[in-house]
This record gives structure tokens, C-alpha cells and sequence, in this order.
């Protein structure tokens, strides 16, 4: 279209959004992007990252005493200094936000600072100016949910936890998600009693039932203590700050701070959907095609804000899937099979894949490969933390459908272990595959008996 701006405006600087602004510039397109807050949206400035720095400081603190076994000697023990780490942490986001602007600005990409909103289907308003586009791409995320409830108001979500003023003795994180599960690994390793309440009877839903048990008793093991089958009915500030939580069985819990981690909403306030006709689901995810085109033809939609997998690669993947159709004339649908993922807790699980449960449902005869040990590192460490690596292997055709583990390397390992899934690698080529002597990940190329 001529008589437009552009040729694509992107509403949403986080993971999807930059990723195709800047693909789609670097072929040359006219594109425009607005972000309201940093580029780099919650991966960078509220999720993965930041996250991932606090998970390292975490294991720092067992890391030191486990040095111990190996003959370290302290002369004073070692003291966690919270202010130091959070603002270190914000200098590093920072730093990254820095790069994210020149990589934008050097992909010829037209940034606007500001709230963006729809005005009609070719026409982006942004700082009170209206802009003309042949296809807008809606990229603005996901913020935390925290259900509704008396005291609401006192509870933190994920946001709060990179900025808190002071560290609190005992936190009680309710939800569990990946966003419980790693923060109570954060908080415990950083010497915060920790406590995760969850409505059902063990973590991580949607995850392999072995990883789920077998991860509970080692959160268990690190210190965490695990409240099953509970909710929270409501929340009062006590006279000495503290919070109290009074549970559906009338129980209380006192913490210092309560943190809802229970899930998170697409962010679609203000972007006035309704009046040009976006339709989105009861959640409030934009509903898109498989070619991530909205119910209005120029309008398309991807990442968080359409509630497929909430993972920073996806988006990604999801965004050159969009870009390459557009301006490169490709149409292969995006392929959401074998995605890896992993939960950064204390140890790591790394998956891959068809869980058991759902190769069973599928119908699929599996033979089942598992192994559980103590990883060679935790020989002299003195800990107590275990290993759990598990194979789901289809008996008919011997492809492996699933690869699962939990270990201090699971997050890194599986990785590699997913590229021979996308291959379609089987039982047997796994058994011919040498292993790397003395590793963890050598346990997945040699087991040779199904259990
Ligand atoms: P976002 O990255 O959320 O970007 C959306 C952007 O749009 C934001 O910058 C927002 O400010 C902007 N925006 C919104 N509305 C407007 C508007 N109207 N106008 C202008 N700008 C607007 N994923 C992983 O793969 N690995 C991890 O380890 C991981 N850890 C996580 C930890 C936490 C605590 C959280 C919360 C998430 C984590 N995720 C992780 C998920 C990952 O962050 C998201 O899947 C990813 O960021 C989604 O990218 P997106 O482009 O859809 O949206
Ligand atoms: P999740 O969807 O993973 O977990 C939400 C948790 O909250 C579930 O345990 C859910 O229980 C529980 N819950 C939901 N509603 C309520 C309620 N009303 N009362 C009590 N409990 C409730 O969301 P998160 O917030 O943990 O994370 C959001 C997403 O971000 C993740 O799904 C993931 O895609 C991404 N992420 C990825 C990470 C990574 O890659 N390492 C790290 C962090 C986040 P139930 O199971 O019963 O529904």
C-alpha cells in the first residue's frame, strides 16, 4: 500500500516483536515499532534473565558449602548481601536494554516510544499520532494474574521480586508453575524460609509425573517446605507488618511477604481490540490462525498474548515463521512438536517431547528407560541431591518421543537431546551414540533395559 507509513507496525518490543521488526527490516521493509517500557519486554527486563542471574546467586550459596567437602576452608562464613546482587542484576538489564536499542536502530527499524492502540486495521495511534500501515502485528505479552480475593493487595507477583527494598525472612509463594517452583528455589538458596502452597497434590502440571515426584522430594531435600492441596481464602497485614494467610481449612501461615505466581494474562488494555474487531478468547488471548492472522485480515497477532507456549524461543520461532511469509514468499506452518524447555530450580529439569502420560493417551505402546542416581560432583559435595533421567520410547517404531531429567546440568543437556528428537532419532541410534565419560547426560545413551 503507498499512501502508508509502513509496511509493518509492531505493537510490543519484547522477544516476538523485536525479532520481526528487525527480520522484516533487514529485508528491506519499512517497519515501525512501539514499546512503551525497555526493549526486550519480560524475557529480558522481568523474566528469563534477570531470573536466571538470581538462580546463579541461589546456587552460590549451597555451592559454598558443598566447596567444603572438597577441602575450602572460610575463615568467616559467607554472607548473601541482597542490594548487591538486585542492583548489579538491574546495571547487567540495563546494559542489555542499551544493546537492544542500537540492534534495533541499526536494522533500520522506526521506534516509538509510547502506548500504542488500534484505531482501525491499518491504523496505529502512538504519543497521539496516527500512523498508516499495510499490516499490523500485535506482540504486547502477558502480565501476572493474581485471582481475586480479600487482601489481594498484599501480595507480590514476579515483577516485584527483582526490585524488592529488603530480602524477607520467610516468604510464601502460592501457585505451582514454573514461576513458584524457581522462585522458591531462589528465595531457600538465598537463605529466605520458603514455603509454596499449591492447589493440587504436586508441582508442575503438564510435566512427566516422575520429574513432578521426583523434584518434589528434592525441593523438599534443599529445604523448601511443600504445602499440597491448599488455598488461600484471604490475607491481613499484622500489626508488626508481617502477612497472615488464612487457608480454605482455617489454618493461617504467617510470611513476610506472600508472592502469587498464578499464571500470567495477555496485555491487551487500551489496544482497543473490541472496536476494530479483534476477537480473543475468555483469557483475553488474541485468537489467530495458524498463519497468526486475527479476525481482522491485517491484524496479526503472536507470543504471550496469544497463550500458545509462553516461552521466549517460541515467540521467536513464531516471529521469523511470520516474517518468512510475508517477505520471503514461504508457507510452512510453525511446527510447535518437541519443544525443549526447562525449569530453572535447584536442580535443574530439562524435557523434551511426549511425557508418559501423554504417549499413553496417544496411544503409543512405550517402553520406558529410567535411571536415578547421585551425580559424581555430589561424591565428596556432601549433598544429598539425586539425579533422574527418563527415556519414553515407542516400542513399535523405537523412536524416542520423550526425553526427561532433573540433575545440576538437565537445563543444558537437554538442548542437544532435542535436536535428535527434531531428527526423529531411535532407541537405537541412542545406543549407539558414545557417551561422554565421566558425564550425567553419558546415563542417556546407556541405559539398555526398559523398566
Ligand atoms: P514480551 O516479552 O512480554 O513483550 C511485550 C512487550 O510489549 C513489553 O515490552 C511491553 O512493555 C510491550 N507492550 C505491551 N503493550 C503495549 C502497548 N500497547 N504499546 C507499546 N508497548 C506495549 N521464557 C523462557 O523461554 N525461558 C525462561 O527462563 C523464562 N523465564 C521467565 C521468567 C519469568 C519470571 C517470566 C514472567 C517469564 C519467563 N519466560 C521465560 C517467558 C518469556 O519471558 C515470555 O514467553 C516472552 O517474553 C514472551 O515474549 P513476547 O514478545 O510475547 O512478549
Ligand atoms: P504457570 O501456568 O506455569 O503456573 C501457574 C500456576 O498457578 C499453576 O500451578 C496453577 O495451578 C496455579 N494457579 C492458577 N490459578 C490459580 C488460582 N486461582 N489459585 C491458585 N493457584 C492457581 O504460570 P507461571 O505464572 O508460573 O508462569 C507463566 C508462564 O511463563 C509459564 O507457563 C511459562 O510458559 C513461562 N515461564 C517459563 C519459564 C522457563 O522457561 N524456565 C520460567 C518462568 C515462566 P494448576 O496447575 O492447578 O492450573
Amino acid at each position: 500500500m503507498s499512501d502508508c507509513d509502513f509496511d509493518l507496525f509492531v505493537i510490543g518490543g519484547g522477544s516476538g516483536g523485536v525479532r520481526a521488526a528487525r527480520m522484516a527490516a533487514a529485508l528491506g521493509v519499512r517497519v515501525a515499532l512501539a514499546e512503551e517500557k525497555q526493549l526486550g519486554g519480560t524475557c529480558v527486563n522481568l523474566g528469563c534473565v534477570p531470573k536466571k542471574l538470581f538462580v546463579h546467586a541461589a546456587h552460590y550459596g549451597e555451592d559454598f558449602h558443598h566447596a567444603t567437602g572438597y577441602g575450602w576452608q572460610f575463615s568467616t562464613p559467607p554472607r548473601f548481601d541482597w542490594p548487591t546482587l538486585r542492583d548489579r542484576k538491574t546495571a547487567d538489564i540495563q546494559r542489555i536494554n542499551g544493546a537492544f536499542d542500537k540492534m534495533v536502530s541499526k536494522a533500520g527499524v522506526t521506534l516509538f516510544r509510547g502506548r500504542a492502540s488500534l484505531q482501525d486495521a491499518h491504523t496505529v495511534v502512538v504519543n497521539g499520532q496516527s500512523y498508516r500501515t499495510e499490516r499490523i502485528l500485535l506482540t504486547p505479552g502477558g502480565h501476572p494474574h493474581v485471582p481475586e480475593f480479600p487482601g489481594r493487595e498484599h501480595v507480590m507477583v514476579s515483577d516485584d521480586a527483582f526490585f524488592l527494598e529488603t530480602l524477607p525472612e520467610s516468604i510464601l509463594i502460592v501457585g505451582g508453575g514454573y514461576i513458584a517452583v524457581e522462585f522458591a528455589g531462589i528465595f531457600n538458596g538465598l537463605g529466605v524460609d520458603t514455603r509454596l502452597l499449591y492447589r493440587r497434590d504436586k508441582v508442575l502440571r503438564g510435566f512427566d509425573d516422575d520429574i513432578r515426584d521426583f523434584v518434589g522430594n528434592e525441593l523438599e531435600k534443599k529445604g523448601i517446605t511443600l504445602q499440597f492441596n491448599s488455598t488461600i481464602e484471604r490475607i491481613d497485614r499484622q500489626h508488626d507488618g508481617a502477612l497472615q494467610a488464612t487457608l480454605g481449612d482455617g489454618q493461617t501461615v504467617q510470611a513476610g511477604q506472600i508472592f502469587y505466581a498464578t499464571g500470567r494474562r495477555p496485555n491487551i488494555t487500551g489496544l482497543n481490540l473490541d472496536t476494530v474487531g479483534v476477537e480473543t478468547a475468555p483469557t483475553g488471548a488474541i485468537i489467530v490462525n495458524d498463519q497468526f492472522q486475527t479476525s481482522v485480515p491485517s491484524i496479526y497477532a503472536l507470543g504471550d498474548v496469544i497463550d500458545r507456549v509462553q516461552l521466549t524461543p517460541v515467540a521467536l520461532a513464531e516471529a521469523m515463521n511470520l516474517v518468512a511469509r510475508f517477505y520471503k514468499g514461504q508457507d510452512r506452518p510453525m511446527d510447535y512438536s518437541n519443544i525443549p524447555t526447562a525449569v530453572f530450580s535447584q536442580p535443574d529439569i530439562g524435557t523434551v517431547g511426549l511425557t508418559e502420560q501423554a504417549a499413553r493417551e496417544q496411544g503409543f505402546h512405550v517402553a520406558i528407560y529410567r535411571s536415578e542416581f547421585r551425580e559424581l560432583k555430589h561424591a565428596l559435595s556432601g549433598s544429598t541431591e539425586r539425579a533422574l533421567m527418563k527415556l519414553v520410547v515407542d516400542s513399535k517404531t523405537d523412536k524416542v518421543l520423550g526425553v526427561h531429567m532433573v540433575g545440576g546440568a538437565a537445563a543444558e543437556i537437554v538442548q542437544g537431546f532435542a535436536v535428535a528428537l527434531k531428527a526423529g532419532a531411535t532407541k537405537s541410534v541412542f545406543d549407539q551414540t558414545i557417551g561422554v565419560h565421566p558425564t550425567s547426560a553419558e546415563e542417556l545413551v546407556t541405559m539398555r533395559e526398559p523398566v
